[in-house]
């Protein structure tokens, strides 16, 4: 009796499905979630990617919030990080999730602008067990962070926020999002930080994404500014070995490394304030909303595969450096995200609708200058 032979490409593919649902099978959900909690700010930050405060969605209600929180719980991640919006204008919703989540061992953080970080809502925020704060500081002075922010008097609560959580025991990270006029700022922000006992200090590039697609030109550091930025924190960590962190965030460097991985289970998905589910903020897609059917079912239903969807991957492709977002169609925070409910549609639903958005996608935002595909698996496993 002879071998049956599978043909090679074949046999990867069912190798690669089976990899993967058994790997999601394992788990009940993401390592990782993030969840708007609110789509409300009182700010009106030139460079809010998502434009909180100014775009307005039926936002989920407390009780909702609350079935979503144990929901999350009963998935067992690792960690959440609660952002908006500013949480704070939800603080007793914030502290009801943040209790339930940190009951099942999730490790519960929040970002804030500090605006509304009074000492007594700090130490609720402590209270609760949220043990990791994020405040933004975007410049070194009032004037300079300000003028990003939109909302007078900012700076000086920022850093009270900060003095407020180190002293009620709660991490502090300082996020700081550099402009053009800003970026030579960032060694007396560092200084500041360190002195005011922060853990660590997180950087990112500007997107000209949401509100910032108005005033990205205007903002946007140049690439030569950018490089010295980077010699500059690489030559502080090597002569100051234990120093406080300071860390570059990428937005790219998820879509790059997810788009194109072969079986890897879904890392992090993010739940917007209107309950709606996707794999990445920055991605125009959205697969489930918890107001229809649960995180459960979701998982079930492949949300746990979902890097593997053929839309997702293409669109993560054709982003490969920042200024790609400005080409991103349907725009994010902008025009509607494409709604592709993985239960209500199905899995190959959705990979049929794909086609179609596809063949548009190719027209309005074509893929320049580079393959018109990520390379498949075949190609990498040949
Ligand atoms: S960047 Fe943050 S503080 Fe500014 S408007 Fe957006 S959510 Fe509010």
């Amino acid at each position: 009796m002879g071998w049956v032979t599978i043909p090679k490409p074949r046999w990867f593919e069912l190798d690669r499905e089976f990899t993967l649902r058994r790997d999601a099978a394992m788990l009940r959900g993401p390592v990782e979630w993030s969840w708007d909690v609110t789509n409300r700010c009182l700010g009106r930050c030139l460079h809010c990617l998502n434009r909180s405060g100014v775009v307005r969605r039926e936002e989920l209600s407390d009780g909702e919030m609350l079935d979503v929180a144990r929901q999350i719980a009963a998935q067992r991640p690792l960690a959440i990080c609660l952002c908006g919006g500013e949480p704070l204008l939800r603080l007793d919703t914030v502290l009801a999730v943040a209790t339930i989540l940190v009951g099942a061992r999730v490790s519960v953080s929040m970002v804030t602008n500090g605006y509304l970080a009074t000492p007594e809502a700090v130490r609720r925020l402590a209270d609760a067990g949220i043990r990791l704060v994020q405040v933004s500081v975007d410049g070194a002075t009032a004037a300079s962070h300000e003028r990003l922010r939109q909302l007078p008097g900012v700076f000086e609560r920022a850093w009270a926020a900060i003095a407020a959580l180190r002293d009620a025991g709660v991490t502090v990270g300082v996020s700081f999002v550099p402009t053009r006029q800003s970026i030579g700022e960032w060694r007396q922000v560092y200084d500041r930080c360190r002195a005011e006992g922060v853990s660590d200090l997180r950087m990112q590039p500007l997107m000209p994404l949401g509100q910032c697609h108005f005033a990205y030109e205007e903002l946007a550091p140049t690439a030569a500014q950018y490089r010295d930025l980077a010699e500059d924190v690489a030559e502080l960590a090597w002569n100051n070995p234990g120093a406080m962190r300071v860390e570059w965030g990428d937005p790219v460097d998820h879509l790059v490394r997810f788009g194109q991985a072969l079986a890897m289970v879904t890392h992090m998905l993010h739940l917007t304030a209107d309950g709606s589910i996707a794999v990445s903020i920055y991605l125009p897609v959205l697969l489930g909303n918890v107001r229809r059917h649960c995180l459960e079912d979701y998982w079930q239903a492949g949300l746990g595969e979902a890097w593997q969807l053929r839309l997702i991957r293409e669109m993560a492709y054709r982003v490969r450096s920042n200024r790609d977002f400005a080409a991103i169609r349907p725009h994010p925070f902008f025009d509607a995200p494409l709604d592709l409910d993985l239960i209500d549609l199905g899995r190959r639903g959705v990979e049929r609708l794909s086609d179609v958005v596809l063949a548009f996608l190719d027209r309005v935002w074509p893929a320049v200058d580079r393959p018109a595909s990520p390379p498949d698996f075949q190609e990498i496993a040949s």
